[in-house]
């Protein structure tokens, strides 16, 4: 079991020296917030100093004194994170990268541009935009950190066409445990140079080194784009709808499943019914968000006129062209405020990240559904049907809290075992952190869940980045 040394006054005066006083935060001082992150249920815990940084060499300098010491520190970007990530089960220091907030330098030969770890999804998405170009990846919380998304490999709803951000990371600079500040990639298309240090730095959450700098990917703005909402009588038949899209040859930019229960749920917090929940007389029982972007207006009226034909094909109840750009705008901020609408109606929630195989969607759905129903616990889901990522929550707003996770521990581990049966991973896209650990554990097996231990210890020896994280059982006595 790791043990870590406590800071002592003179240890804080020198972490105090480093970023100065007006970015040094010590008891009550310290943001109430850096305790926990979206997922409170996990459990919360505060830091016995916070730290925000504004340079590489200042990241470097914190973490000098936190090796010699031996004193903790957990990386901390906008705190959006769903698994406890960024919160610091060990106490010690949190370092914070919310100042780090520059975009450097655009490269348009390349397409790439260069930024600090704390320029937010929506600013980088906003300012690429301006240059005529597009940040493909596009997961739900725009007020991440890219930095974040980095450490947690965030997907999103493009990810069907364009794939993750993993995909769009190019270079990083990074500092590791003992403060030594590495380069990892280049800004070039293809690399077969070694082993990929940049790709296992890319989803690490923080525990293998600090992330301050990064060239990432970008690609031109494409031309124009439609949405259609394709409502389908019941789950099956509106999955089974995804891979014949596919095999349609119409490259969709996303596919995104939503069920009759969040569409109610998402009307009632916009006070927008933006999803109809009935068709042609007939119930709505899960409907498909499909976007295409092409060159022009022409190609995108082909792919529709495809689609009508697949969809049609596969019992779709009818096929509906969000028309207008006011519209369009709806549509997608009620897809994105699925959790927020959730989060507003219930008290206690616990959520799980699943991927499994496309076809595999409605057996995990069905068999999901009847465990909420066993165990008297409220399921909402909603998913990125184009890559078989679910986001399945579990609610209640009459247990108590202790019932409840009792509760949902037996659904978590009954889910991640039907999950793995049908050839599925734990996380598609919000990572492990310290509340999906056990789960990771099981589903890699005993001999990979021991490498990934094996290559943290080379990393970080002492088990001072973010502990108790991914696959670090330090903590655990
Ligand atoms: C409403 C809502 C919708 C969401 N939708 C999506 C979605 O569609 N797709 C998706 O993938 N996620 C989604 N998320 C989850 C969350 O936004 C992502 O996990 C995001 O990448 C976290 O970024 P952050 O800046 O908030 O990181 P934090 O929560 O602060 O940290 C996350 C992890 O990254 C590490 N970390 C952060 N910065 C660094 C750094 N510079 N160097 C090293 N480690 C670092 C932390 O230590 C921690 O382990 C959603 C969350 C919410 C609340």
């Amino acid at each position: 079991m790791a043990t870590y040394n406590k800071i002592t006054p003179e240890i804080a005066a020198q972490l105090k020296a480093v970023v100065g006083e007006r970015r040094f935060f010590e008891g009550e001082d310290i943001d109430p917030n850096y305790s926990h992150d979206e997922m409170p249920i996990y459990g919360k815990y505060l830091p016995d100093v916070a730290v925000d940084v504004e340079t590489t060499e200042e990241v470097s300098e914190i973490m000098k004194i936190c090796s010699a010491n031996k004193i903790p520190v957990t990386c901390r970007g906008a705190g959006t994170g769903l698994v406890g990530g960024c919160v610091p089960l060990a106490g010690g220091v949190v370092l914070c990268t919310r100042r780090m907030d520059k975009i450097l330098a655009y490269d348009m030969e390349n397409l790439v541009v260069r930024i600090q770890p704390g320029v937010l999804l929506k600013d980088l998405a906003a300012d690429a935009l301006d240059h005529g170009l597009m940040y493909p990846p596009d997961p739900g919380e725009k007020t991440a950190t890219v930095g974040g998304n980095i450490s947690t490999n965030a997907g999103g709803m493009r990810a069907v066409k364009y794939g993750v951000t993993r995909d769009y990371v190019l270079a990083l600079t990074v500092v590791l445990a003992d403060g030594r500040i590495i380069e990892l990639g280049k800004s070039v298309c293809k690399t077969s140079s070694g082993y990929s240090l940049l790709h296992l730095m890319v989803g690490s959450e923080g525990t293998l080194g600090i992330i301050t700098e990064m060239t990432m990917k970008l690609i031109p703005k494409p031309i124009c784009d439609v949405s259609c909402l394709v409502p389908f009588r019941d789950v099956e038949s509106c999955i089974h709808s995804v891979p014949k899209i596919k095999l349609a040859n119409l490259d969709p930019q996303s596919i995104e499943f939503m069920d009759a229960d969040i569409v109610t749920s998402s009307a009632a917090f916009t006070g927008n019914p933006i999803f109809p929940e009935n068709v042609n007389n007939e119930e709505v029982g899960a409907s498909i968000l499909v976007t295409f972007v092409g060159n022009d207006e022409d190609e995108l009226d082909q792919k529709m006129i495809k689609l009508g034909e697949v969809a049609e094909e596969a019992g779709a109840l009818d096929v509906l062209v969000v028309a207008t750009s006011a519209n369009k705008k709806e549509a997608w901020a009620a897809r994105s405020s699925f959790l927020t609408a959730i989060e507003a109606d219930t008290k206690l929630i616990d959520e799980m990240d699943v991927v499994v195989p496309v076809d595999k969607i409605p057996d995990f759905l069905i068999y999901i559904r009847q465990l909420g129903e066993e165990n008297g616990i409220r399921i909402r889901n909603f998913g990125h049907a184009g890559d078989g990522n679910l986001h399945i929550y579990c609610c209640s707003n009459d247990l108590e809290e202790e019932e409840f996770k009792k509760k949902v521990k037996v659904i978590m581990d009954a889910a991640y075992t039907k999950c793995a049966e049908l050839e599925g991973q734990v996380s598609g896209e919000h990572s492990i952190g310290h509340a999906k650990m056990v789960y990771l554990e099981e589903s890699v097996g005993e001999d990979v869940f021991k490498l990934m231990g094996e290559i943290k210890k080379v990393f970080d020896p002492d088990y001072i980045l973010n502990p108790g994280k991914v696959c670090d059982s330090s903590l655990v006595s």
